[in-house]
């Protein structure tokens, strides 16, 4: 596992596992959380609109591994937009998680009063309640104005970044505030063929690799933190194993030629999309 250093100094592991887990039971959030942390994972990724957090904290609790080798994310979802709103959210957050302390906290979508809960989010960072702050879904105008005329910089995006949206002016921009990619969808989950792609296909083969390794190595490759979920024991090991190979310029090369230069999963421009996140509730 390689580490990165934030803009504010804190470590945290460049590959993490994603608890978007589709299944409403929690015997299965809480299953693969504990297996995930067996494989090897640290860094654990949720959100309050995943309705999962006490089942993650449940798996924190059983799974053996102190509390400070861990790196939990959640998310501020819009319906608690706001500075007042924000505080209460994140205290909420903490109490389902059963932890007295986050690692990081994120901004799910840059909708409602962001700003009041960003105000809030830098008060939670200078108590030393939260380890770090930042934002999800920040589009390259989104975040220069925030990085502009914030206090504090927001410390991670993450964004949908694999080898069919890969994003490049958006990573320009965040290397510009010195804020730290993160991938979500680096599977691009699953979808659009990409696990029989011929190029990503031809390329896993000369590493005798598989293409989820191909395409998540590839990600960290240029900079990138990864968040890959599966609900198979199995294949959180297979993605976890992408620390002992190198891919050559030749095929970086290749894969950047993959790029669609939109994303096929959401398009977040859309009214109606702004409409449906606004719809979603946590509470
Ligand atoms: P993803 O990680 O790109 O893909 C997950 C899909 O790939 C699942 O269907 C999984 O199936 C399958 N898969 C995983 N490893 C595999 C392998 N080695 N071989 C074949 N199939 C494999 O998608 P994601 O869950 O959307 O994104 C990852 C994380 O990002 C989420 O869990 C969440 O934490 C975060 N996220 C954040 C946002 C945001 O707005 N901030 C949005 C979306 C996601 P199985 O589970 O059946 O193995």
């Amino acid at each position: 596992m390689e580490f990165t250093t934030l803009n504010n100094g804190i470590k945290m592991p460049m590959e993490g596992f994603g608890a978007m887990l589709m299944s409403p039971d929690p015997a299965q959030t809480e299953k693969a959380v504990i297996d995930a942390i067996d494989i090897g994972y640290r860094l654990i990724d949720t959100a309050a609109i995943y309705m999962n957090e006490e089942a993650v904290g449940t798996a924190i609790k059983k799974c053996g591994v102190a509390r400070e080798e861990l790196f939990i994310t959640t998310k501020l979802w819009v319906q608690d937009a706001g500075y007042e709103e924000t505080k209460k959210a994140f205290q909420t957050s903490l109490d389902k998680l059963g932890l007295d302390y986050l690692d990081l906290y994120l901004i799910h979508q840059p909708h409602g009063d962001y700003y009041g809960s960003w105000r809030a989010m830098e008060e939670l960072y200078k108590e030393g309640k939260v380890k770090a702050i930042g934002v999800c879904n920040f589009y390259p105008e989104r975040l220069t104005d925030l990085c502009l005329t914030a206090e504090v910089k927001p410390a991670v995006n993450q964004v949908e970044l694999h080898p069919f949206f890969q994003q490049e002016n958006a990573l320009a921009t965040m290397k510009e505030f010195g804020v730290q990619p993160e991938a979500w969808g680096p599977l691009a989950e699953g979808n659009h063929g990409i696990f029989t792609n011929p190029i990503l296909t031809e390329i896993a083969g000369k590493y005798g690799k598989s293409v989820a390794q191909v395409v998540l190595r590839w990600n960290t490759q240029r900079g990138v933190m990864i968040i890959p979920k599966s609900v198979h024991r199995n294949r959180m090991e297979e993605n976890l194993e992408i620390w002992n190979f190198e891919l050559s310029q030749e095929d970086m090369d290749k894969i950047a030629k993959l790029d669609k230069g939109h994303s096929e999963i959401v398009d977040h421009s859309s009214p109606e999309f702004v409409k449906f996140l606004h719809s979603a509730k946590v509470h």
